[in-house]
C-alpha cells in the first residue's frame, strides 16, 4: 500500500496521526488473554442514515469502500460522504439488503452517475424488484445465505424474516474486524444469532415502541404488518436480544431504523441502556437519530 494513501485515509478518519491500540488476544489466551501492541488495522464505519425514512451505511478499509443500502438520494449520500472526507465516485461496491424504497431510493442514480461500473450485490429475488431505469449496472446477484469477497472484505449474507421478496442482512469482516448490519426483521431466529457472533460493531434494529405503535396514526392493517414476525423489531424485542444474546465482544452497538411516528430516540436509548446494564458489558451504546448521520467509528 502506498504510504501516502494510507496516511490520507487515516487523516480522513481522525486528525490524530496513526494510532496504536491494545487489543485483547483472546484467541491466543482463551482464559484471560494478554494485551499486545500492534498497528491499528483500520476499518472505518459511518451510518449515513438509519430510520424508516432512509438507510445507508458506509464501511471501508484504506483500499475498499462499500455502501450497504442506498435509501437516500444520490445527492444526499454524496453530501454525507463528503462530510466524512469520502468521495461517492470512489465506491467499490453497493450491497442491497432488500427492495424497499428506504433502502434503494438512490442506488440507480449512483450507478448511473458513476463513470466506472460499480457492482451492486443483492439476492436473486431482490434483483427482480429494482427499477434500474436507463442504467445497466454490474449486478452481482446471489443466493441468500451465500458468502463472498469484495476487496478487503469477507461478506456473509443471512436471511431476514421481513415482508420483502428475498431480504438479507450482512456481516463484513476485514483484518479481523467484523461489522454486522441487521435491520428490517420481525423476530430474531437462531440463524441471525449465529451470524452476529464475534461482531465488533453491530447496527441492530429498534424500530418501534409497542405502545406508541398501538395508539399511533397507522391503519390497523399496517400496525399488524409492522408487529408481525415478518415486520420490524420493537424496542422490547431488541432489548430482549441485548439482554440474552448480545455477543460479549460487541464494542459498539448502534440501535437504528427508528420509526419517526412510532418511536422516540430517548425511548430507544433507555431500553437499550437498561438491557445493557443487566449484562455488565463495556459496550458503547449509540442511538441512530432519524435524519442524522452517525459519528465515524474506527477499528
Ligand atoms: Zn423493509
Ligand atoms: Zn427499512
Amino acid at each position: 500500500m502506498p504510504r501516502n494513501n494510507f496516511e490520507e485515509f487515516v487523516r480522513n478518519v481522525s486528525p490524530e496521526p496513526i494510532r496504536y491500540i491494545q487489543r485483547h488476544n483472546r484467541a491466543a489466551h482463551p482464559r484471560g488473554g494478554r494485551t499486545e501492541k500492534r498497528r491499528l488495522p483500520i476499518v472505518k464505519i459511518c451510518i449515513l442514515a438509519s430510520s424508516s425514512a432512509g438507510n445507508s451505511a458506509f464501511i471501508a478499509t484504506d483500499k475498499t469502500r462499500v455502501l450497504v443500502d442506498a435509501g437516500l438520494s444520490r445527492r444526499e449520500i454524496a453530501k454525507r460522504l463528503a462530510g466524512i472526507g469520502e468521495d461517492i465516485r470512489r465506491l467499490d461496491a453497493i450491497l442491497i439488503t432488500h427492495e424497499h424504497s428506504d433502502h434503494t431510493t438512490g442506488v440507480a442514480a449512483i450507478v448511473k452517475a458513476s463513470n466506472r461500473s460499480i457492482p451492486v450485490y443483492l439476492t436473486h429475488g431482490t434483483a427482480r424488484f429494482i427499477e434500474w431505469g436507463e442504467c445497466s449496472p454490474a449486478v452481482e446477484s446471489f443466493q441468500a445465505g451465500c458468502s463472498f469477497s469484495i476487496g478487503d472484505f469477507d461478506v456473509a449474507s443471512f436471511t431476514l424474516p421481513h415482508d420483502a421478496e428475498d431480504p438479507v442482512g450482512y456481516t463484513l469482516t476485514a483484518q479481523g474486524i467484523k461489522v454486522s448490519i441487521a435491520t428490517d426483521f420481525g423476530y430474531v431466529p437462531d440463524s441471525i444469532r449465529v451470524h452476529l457472533r464475534g461482531t465488533d460493531l453491530l447496527l441492530l434494529e429498534s424500530n418501534h415502541d409497542l405502545e406508541m405503535l398501538r395508539v399511533g396514526p397507522y391503519p390497523w392493517s399496517v400496525k399488524q404488518r409492522v408487529m408481525s414476525r415478518r415486520g420490524h423489531l420493537s424496542n422490547e424485542v431488541a432489548a430482549g436480544f441485548i439482554e440474552n444474546d448480545l455477543d460479549t465482544g460487541v464494542s459498539t452497538l448502534v440501535l437504528g431504523h427508528i420509526s419517526e411516528h412510532n418511536n422516540h430516540p430517548e425511548l430507544v436509548r433507555s431500553a437499550g441502556l437498561k438491557a445493557l446494564n443487566g449484562r455488565a458489558l463495556f459496550t458503547k451504546l449509540v442511538v441512530a437519530e432519524p435524519g442524522v448521520q452517525s459519528e465515524v467509528f474506527c477499528y
